[in-house]
């Protein structure tokens, strides 16, 4: 048995680069992770621009206030005006618009007499550069506007829209098939027999690999028999990961782990000291990375999360890879046998200071109890009480503030 901390080094010594990034269009970009620094190929914004509406001014004719200036020209959003502002002079301008040459400053319309007269009155002062957006107040051309490693979320949407940096460079996402065990299991949309389940771990790995990137290929059930597994794995392993859960632990009728060999797979472990998730096998045939996950639907997510997310987010070039940790005031004691690290599904409440408490939960395959927590609490090994009020460590993803 090894140890957590153990483990997730092993695997992310196994997770390298993987080599040439690819373009896609940025409607696709959605959850990519960023390949090269994204610059900006001209000031940001590209021109002094109005932040108001109103009039564009010279500061300095507002010095004593109210004046009356002489309007020459309006100039709307997408429009350009031509003509430069001389000394008691405004043009009429929206938000958004080009501040005419001559012009230092805006004044917003709510402090004049208002728009469509050939004068206007302006009945307050305004500093120099007031409601301009200076041409490259947000970014100079050439700067780094997203560093390579970033996911790009709507805001790297926004910018990288904004910044005409479409179609983007993305590091290539990994496909990773996914393969349920189990002769008890059936397809989510049929009704099982007498002692058959239905396979809620295919499902869940499928959206688990669409949150982390990459792309999954599920390739359904398998039953419970070395040559099916074999076969299917082999299957698997044409795709540039693998994740298989059941059949895993010591089981007269689990044979992954034994057939992971009989590939050219390289087994580095098979057996970790957390609860739950503790027969979990990882190997890796060149750079294919196989992870062999508990059946247990609870157990099977809790070790994708902590173990193979953070592999494939750093394969893919995540500069983070998740999850993230956050330490919170344990909201009430977590008693357990001190053998084992124990993740524990929690309620984080991100008041002030953050407090977390445990969701009460029957076990690995207490679905219900996970659906109810929003993160996982570090109960450390050794440990046979983590008392209330003590700082835990917390793993969060999107779902803790969701
Ligand atoms: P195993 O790891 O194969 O010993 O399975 C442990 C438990 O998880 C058993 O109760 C299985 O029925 C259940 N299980 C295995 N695979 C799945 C799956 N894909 N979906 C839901 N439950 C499963
Ligand atoms: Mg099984």
């Amino acid at each position: 048995m090894i140890e957590y901390m153990q483990a997730l080094q092993i695997v992310m010594g196994k997770a390298g680069w993987p080599g040439a990034p690819e373009r896609i269009p940025l409607r696709e970009a959605y959850g990519r992770i960023l390949a090269e620094d994204a610059r900006a190929r001209e000031d940001m914004p590209p021109f002094d621009k109005a932040a108001m509406d109103g009039f564009a001014v010279r500061a300095a004719d507002l010095a004593h206030v109210p004046v009356t200036l002489e309007v020459v020209g309006e100039v709307a959003a997408g429009q350009s005006c031509a003509r430069t502002l001389e000394p008691g002079q405004a043009a009429q301008v929206m938000t958004g618009a080009p501040v005419p040459d001559g012009a230092d400053a805006v004044v917003q319309v709510e402090w004049t007499n208002g728009f469509d007269r050939a004068t206007v009155t302006v009945e307050r002062a305004v500093r120099r550069g007031e409601h301009v957006s200076p041409r490259g107040e947000l970014a100079r051309a050439e700067a780094t506007l997203v560093a390579a490693g970033t996911r790009i979320l709507e805001e790297e949407v926004a910018l990288l829209a904004a910044a005409g940096l479409d179609p983007c460079s993305v590091a290539r996402a990994l496909t990773v098939a996914v393969l349920s065990t189990g002769d008890e299991l059936v397809p989510p949309d049929e009704t099982p027999g007498p002692s058959q389940i239905r396979n809620s771990n295919g499902p869940a790995l499928v959206a688990f690999l669409r949150g982390v990137g990459a792309i999954p290929v599920d390739l359904g059930r398998v039953a419970d028999d070395e040559t099916s597994i074999a076969s299917a794995l082999e299957r698997g392993l044409e795709h540039d990961s693998v994740i298989v859960t059941g059949g895993v632990s010591a089981g007269a009728y689990d044979f992954v782990r034994d057939v992971l060999p009989r590939l050219g797979v390289e087994v580095h472990f098979d057996k970790l000291a957390v609860k739950p998730g503790r027969p979990t096998v990882f190997g890796t045939r060149g750079r294919k990375m196989i992870f062999g996950l508990p059946g247990n639907p609870v157990s099977a997510l809790v070790m994708a999360r902590v173990l193979v997310q953070p592999a494939f987010e750093k394969r893919m070039g995540l500069a983070r890879p998740g999850p993230r940790r956050a330490r919170a005031r344990l909201a009430c004691a977590i008693d357990k046998k001190p053998d084992r690290l124990w993740f524990v599904h929690g309620v984080l409440d991100t008041g002030e200071p953050l407090s977390v408490a445990p969701v009460e939960s029957r076990g690995s395959a207490d679905l219900p109890a996970a659906t109810r927590g929003n993160c996982l609490i570090v109960a450390p090994r050794g440990e046979s009480r983590v008392e209330a009020g003590e700082q835990v460590d917390v793993l969060v993803w999107a779902r803790s503030v969701g």
